[in-house]
């Protein structure tokens, strides 16, 4: 049963180009037929079979915020087809949290990928155990200089250098979120916290994803693009341009 719950009018569409499906964004990339439309949203309600009146599926209070009704469900204007959302998590059709991985991210790292953006519908903890693995596998793979001994801390370090600032800050969070999560401390940290909570912990959780996707971004798929253009010039031009970065060094020593 659905009852209506806020009509989304024409010109309420998100003009941003951030097209994601986010719980009680009016416009996104529809998960059955792809296309950007309008969503009308509505309150999951369960009503007993012997009738009368409705009420929330599950009610949840959670440390971000206050959910009446944890469940709703969206409605494509185009396909018409449903999505089911429980609090900030898309658990139909497609069971998962952030963007598709990199098309350029290594298999075995694809593959932890999908399956902490798939477990975290399902638990925030197994969720960012994963994701913060995901990313972990990455930077020991896009780092092959550093020692075997050398863990998280050092590796991110490591990397500080060769990444973008925001990258670079967001790495970080990496490292505190992943190693705490999954041991059930007394006093968890605010990180932890937060990713725990059901309005908080998929937004985390998609930024640790986030970073595993700007990473293959920054370290895989530009030099690459660089090295093929490189590739597409002439031997002249690339005598020439070794020969200006070899004067250049000279003035600079
Ligand atoms: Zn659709």
């Amino acid at each position: 049963m659905t009852e209506p719950d806020e009509h989304i009018e024409p010109d309420e569409q998100s003009a941003d180009s951030d097209h994601h499906p986010a719980r009680d964004k009016p416009a996104f990339a529809c998960p059955h037929c792809g296309v950007v439309a309008q969503q009308k949203w509505a309150e999951l309600v369960g009503r007993s079979a012997m009738g009368g009146p409705g009420g929330p599926v599950e009610s949840g209070t959670t440390a971000g915020g206050h959910f009446l009704n944890l469940w709703k469900s969206s409605h494509c204007a185009v396909c018409q087809r449903p999505a089911l959302w429980r609090a900030e998590v898309m658990v139909y059709p497609s069971a998962s949290l952030g963007d598709r991985p990199h098309p350029d991210m290594p298999p075995e790292v694809r593959e932890l990928y999908v399956e902490a953006a798939s477990v975290a519908a399902v638990s925030l903890r197994a969720g960012a155990a994963l994701a913060r693995a995901t990313v972990e596998k990455l930077i020991k793979q896009l780092d092959s200089g550093a020692s075997s001994k050398d863990g998280l801390d050092i590796r991110i370090a490591r990397l500080h250098d060769r990444v973008s600032p925001d990258l670079a800050q967001i790495l970080n969070v990496v490292r505190f979120t992943g190693n705490k999560v999954l041991h059930g401390e007394d006093q968890p940290s605010e990180l932890v916290v937060m990713a725990l909570d059901d309005h908080t912990g998929p937004a985390v959780i998609g930024a640790l994803l986030a970073a595993a996707n700007d990473l293959v971004d920054e370290l895989i798929s530009r030099p690459k693009e660089r090295k093929a253009l490189f590739d597409k010039l002439s031997d002249g031009v690339k005598q020439d341009i070794a020969q200006k970065q070899a004067r250049a060094q000279e003035e600079q020593s």
